[in-house]
């Protein structure tokens, strides 16, 4: 089976974690040189010294296939670089039996710093999307969904709507896993999530809320965008071709519950605005959107079913 994006991250972050504790190790190497004198390791002598540690290995190699596009990896290297260049000064001069100045040992400790917070930071970051990311569809998880969807509740303006949460389920799922296996089904909730990605924009937000629901926010656009965008995802779900676990070709549907972001909603009235609507819309039949409106539940011009 192919090696999920979530599986090429955990790789990526256990292979940070191990190189952390490379860099420790060389750095209490260096110490002992600079308090003990005790001839450095690793090359630090050499003016490629960056590129010869354990860390400066993983950095040009598998590191740069990880990281070469994250914001932070030029600035790791550059300070990993800084790093090294100021430590061979010092092991020169402790090699030399030379009184090393505080001035020197300062500056070497202050990139040894910030060369540490940037590595952190990559490492939380990545380890903050590892979690917050359901490893099956892609989706995030519940994780950030609250924190998230408060960000968009609070940004959202009076007046006329232009933040939607949708609440989707698909339609009879269980049949499918009763029909083709849960693998199948698990196949399913791939596809479909894949199939809903390509729908949405990047700003937009998209959770696995529970097994066979997610929960969607689409932002920066009016009612009737929001019906055709809604619809819109909808077909092109009906329309996703998914093969089983034994060759068969299947097709799914979904329904979907539309909510319009107010500010004065919290993230659990919104949620259950949504869900009614989605309720609504199971009731009709299926495969249908209906939108939640405040006064009652009308059916939105582009529901069908
Ligand atoms: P409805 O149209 O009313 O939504 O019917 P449904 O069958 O989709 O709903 P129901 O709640 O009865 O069944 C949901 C099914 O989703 C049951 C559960 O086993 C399945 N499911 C939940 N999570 C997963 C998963 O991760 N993988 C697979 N294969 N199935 C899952
Ligand atoms: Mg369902
Ligand atoms: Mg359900």
């Amino acid at each position: 089976m192919a090696r999920s994006v979530n599986d090429e991250k955990i790789c990526a972050l256990n292979e940070l974690q191990r190189n952390i504790a490379h860099h420790y190790q060389w750095s209490l190497n260096l110490n002992r040189t600079l308090v003990c004198g005790t001839p450095p390791k690793d090359d630090t002598l050499r003016e490629d010294a960056h590129c010869r540690c354990k860390l400066g290995r993983w950095l040009n190699g598998r590191g740069k296939q990880y990281f070469q596009n994250h914001p932070r990896f030029n600035t790791i290297i550059e300070h990993h670089k800084e790093m090294h260049d100021l430590a061979r000064e010092l092991a020169n001069s402790a090699m030399r039996e030379e009184k090393i100045s505080e001035k020197a040992y300062d500056a070497y400790q202050d990139a040894q710093s910030r060369l540490r917070d940037e590595i952190q930071a990559t490492h939380k970051e990545l380890h903050d999307e590892i979690v917050s990311t359901d490893p099956l569809t892609g989706a995030e998880t519940r994780t950030t969904m609250q924190e998230r969807l408060n960000e968009r509740i609070s940004s959202a303006k009076y007046g006329q709507i232009q933040d939607w949460l949708i609440m989707m389920d698909l339609d009879h799922f269980k049949a499918v896993n009763d029909t083709y296996g849960h693998a199948t089904g698990d196949v399913v909730l791939t596809a479909v999530a894949a199939t809903v990605r390509r729908q949405i924009r990047a700003n937009d937000l998209f959770f696995r809320y529970g097994g066979e629901e997610f929960l969607l926010c689409i932002s920066n656009v009016d009612e009737s965008k929001m019906q055709e965008i809604s619809d819109r995802i909808r077909k092109s779900i009906e329309l996703t071709l998914i093969k089983a676990t034994d060759g068969a070709c299947l097709s799914v549907t979904a329904s979907f519950g539309v909510f319009g972001l107010t500010p004065d909603v919290s993230v659990e009235e919104a949620i259950n605005k949504a869900d009614k609507a989605l309720y609504e819309a199971k009731n009709a039949g299926r495969n249908c959107v209906r939108f939640f409106y405040d006064q009652n539940y009308l059916t939105a011009a582009a529901a069908t079913g």
